[in-house]
């Protein structure tokens, strides 16, 4: 069992434990198990901070609980709010180590982008968090953190019908499949009714591919699945997403054909970011749809957004439509994804951690003023 300890108090933070283990602790504690039931719903509905708040436990057991645990949330290094209303959040943690949430509000829903890991093993070419080292896989505490905060900032305690948090996407920085144990643990508890209660069709998990996972993720998370395609061939691929010479496109698209769970009615998701002269041809359009027959399978557009340094261009306007219109024409819905958060540097592939940019830049000046 993981209680995270708080370093300063040496107390544990019970955010991120499961029923399970929760229960577990309060039974160590000394409580009856119907306590980590209210303290459940205190936490993932109410959203407490503070064991004082607490008005149907015993004074005395809120105060030796207090003495004992903490309900944390992650630090907030700075906050940005972006014209079109998109926020981004730099989040701190214990370590010192930083990753980056997003929340996306739109007409009918709200958005929240997660993180997996500080940085990201995967280099892929066009991807700005790719440039950063990886530091390490995050916690389910602190994936489970970043639900927590975007709550309490957009202040939607306790959890109720009408809110601006009404899904998740596991595509902010990192690779979800690579730490897929405590993405699972956070995603249990994100989905569990009694609490924040995201259920696992407004949850959608984005992978480079990494396919000894795919079938797990289905199985044990039951969440949508989208996969960062962007190339036809796998010389292409092979070059912008580097793992595909580990796992090829016909792999990846034999594990997409037997994901549990996808149908037509819910579809598997092919991100398809859209690069000027590299892939964005209408041979390149005729060829997905070909790869992606027999496939419940719906197409993102992503228009390339720009980094400092990136070794890439958007596709036209043009292109773009022509590429979407030929996807289309054959079935797929192909909508081209609006670049949200742009002017702070929230969207698509535009993460990365001030903390290792700043750190980069005393000790490499010169790598620091090319990215
Ligand atoms: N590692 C996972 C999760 C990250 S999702 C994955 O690769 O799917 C982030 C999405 O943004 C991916 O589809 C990624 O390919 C895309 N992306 C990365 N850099 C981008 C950029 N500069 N412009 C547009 N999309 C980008």
């Amino acid at each position: 069992m993981s209680v995270a300890s708080d370093a300063i108090a040496g107390r544990g933070d019970l955010v991120g434990l499961s029923r399970a283990e929760l229960a577990a602790v309060m039974a160590e504690f000394g409580a009856a198990p119907f306590r980590a039931r209210q303290l459940w719903h205190w936490i993932y509905h109410r959203g407490a901070v503070d064991f004082g708040v607490m008005t149907n436990l015993a004074k005395p057991f809120r105060e030796r609980l207090a003495e004992r645990y903490v309900l944390g949330r992650p630090e907030v290094s700075s906050a940005q709010l972006s014209q079109d209303g998109t926020r981004k959040w730099l989040l701190r943690f214990t370590g010192g180590q930083e990753v980056e949430t997003v929340h996306i509000p739109e007409e009918d829903r709200g958005t929240l982008c997660v993180s997996s890991q500080v940085g990201c093993t995967l280099t892929c070419r066009f991807c700005h968090t790719g440039t950063q080292r990886l530091v390490r896989n995050l916690g389910a505490a602190e994936i489970v953190g970043q639900v927590m905060l975007a709550r309490d900032a957009l202040g939607e305690w306790p959890s109720q019908q009408d809110r601006q948090l009404t899904n998740i996407v596991l595509m902010g920085m990192g690779e979800p499949l690579y730490n897929f144990d405590n993405v699972a643990a956070a995603m249990k508890i994100v989905m569990d009714p009694e609490g924040l209660a995201i259920s696992r069709r407004k949850i959608t998990l984005s992978t480079a591919g990494v396919v000894p996972m795919i079938a797990r993720c289905g199985a044990e998370i039951g969440v949508n699945l989208a996969i960062s395609l962007h190339a036809v061939s796998n010389d292409v691929r092979d070059v912008l997403v580097p793992l595909n010479k580990k796992y090829p496109i016909a792999e990846l698209l034999d594990a997409c054909r037997i994901y549990p769970g996808s149908s037509n009615a819910r579809r598997i998701t092919f991100e398809y970011v859209m690069l000027k002269g590299i892939n964005d041809s209408p041979a390149e359009a005729r060829e997905l749809v070909r790869l992606l027959k027999d496939i419940p399978a719906k197409v993102n557009l992503i228009p390339f957004n720009p980094w400092p340094g990136a070794p890439y261009e958007c596709s036209s306007d043009e292109a773009i439509a022509a590429f979407s219109d030929i996807v289309f024409a054959a079935g797929y819905s192909a909508p081209v994804r609006t670049p949200r958060g742009r002017d702070i540097l929230a969207a698509c592939g535009q993460l990365k951690s001030e903390s290792v940019k700043a750190r980069r830049s005393e000790s490499q000046p010169a790598a620091a003023a090319a990215s």
